[in-house]
């Protein structure tokens, strides 16, 4: 039997938006099985995080096209020798908590231009200097698979699926894996100010009943880029405790079953 093969060690991975929360997570999981992870954010300095480990950090702005070509550029001269380059995780992402009638034009596009535009720009810049065996991750999000309230990030999220299709058709043939990850609600700053509302919601319609951790969105992202998904490319996997896949079935039947306990409670003893 073929002992479960991951293959990590030595290739390089650029991960975005890793000075915390997903990526951070990403980045040190990918450290700790020996990949050469190139990781990136807006901020000038590597998180704290990454001290003592082997983590190359850069800036860079997912929206920035000229970024991602010195990006690209770097890998070719500088890592390629040394490792190749086979993988991307497109983690870098910004919510904007607006229903649509209420989203302005400005935070629309700037939603779109970091949540789809950049993981875009990622690819395109990317995937020539990758060869078979290579995979990317899109980390969408579980507003991709339902009608979630916030309009510009729901639509950019829905978009990145588009794209992850589009790229695992147009690259396979190259060897290369695309898929997607939804986590549903992670305990990271981009939840840490949600509202207690819609906190205490989520929780109501997940049937796992509790909220996620970036470790565990991790673990499914770093499968994908691992040898032991070769023949995994085109899915979408959500990491969101059912969520998505209850569709808000579990409120229905958590009501059901509280209205029948409280009739047999008034039932009269006999
Ligand atoms: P986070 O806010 O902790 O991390 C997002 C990171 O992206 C930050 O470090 C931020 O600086 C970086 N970033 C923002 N704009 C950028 C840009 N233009 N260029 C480069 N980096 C940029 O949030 P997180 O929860 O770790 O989010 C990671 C991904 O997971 C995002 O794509 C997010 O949409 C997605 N997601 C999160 C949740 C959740 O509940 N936290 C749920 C579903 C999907």
């Amino acid at each position: 039997m073929t002992p479960l093969l991951l293959g990590l060690e030595d290739r390089v991975v650029v991960v975005t938006g890793a000075a915390g929360g997903q990526g951070a997570a990403e980045a040190l999981l990918l450290d700790s099985y020996g990949a050469r992870v190139v990781a990136t954010d807006l901020a000038d300095a590597p998180p704290a995080a990454f001290n003592g480990t082997n983590v190359t950090y850069r800036r860079l702005d997912v929206t920035d096209e000229a970024g991602w070509t010195a990006l690209a550029h770097e890998i070719a001269t500088e890592l390629r020798d040394s490792a190749p380059l086979k993988g991307l995780i497109n983690n870098a992402g910004i919510t904007h908590r607006a229903r649509l009638g209420q989203t302005e034009r400005a935070d629309w596009d700037r939603v779109l231009a970091v949540n789809l535009t950049g993981p875009m720009l990622g690819i395109q810049a990317l995937a020539p200097l990758m060869g078979e065996g290579s995979s990317i991750v899109n980390i969408g999000s579980a507003a991709a698979l339902t009608a979630h309230y916030t309009a510009a990030y729901t639509a950019s999220k829905w978009g990145l699926r588009g794209l992850t299709h589009v790229a695992a058709t147009e690259y396979g043939p190259r060897g290369i894996r695309v898929n997607a990850v939804h986590p549903g609600f992670i305990e990271t700053d981009m939840t840490a100010n949600a509202p207690a509302a819609m906190r205490g919601a989520q929780l109501d319609l997940t049937p796992l009943e509790r909220l996620g951790q970036a470790d565990e969105v991790a673990q499914v992202a770093v499968f994908l880029l691992s040898d032991a998904a070769a023949y995994v490319s085109g899915a979408e996997i959500p990491v969101d405790g059912a969520f998505t896949s209850s569709a808000g079935v579990k409120y229905m039947a958590d009501r059901i079953a509280a209205a029948k306990a409280a009739a047999d409670a008034s039932a009269p003893t006999t």
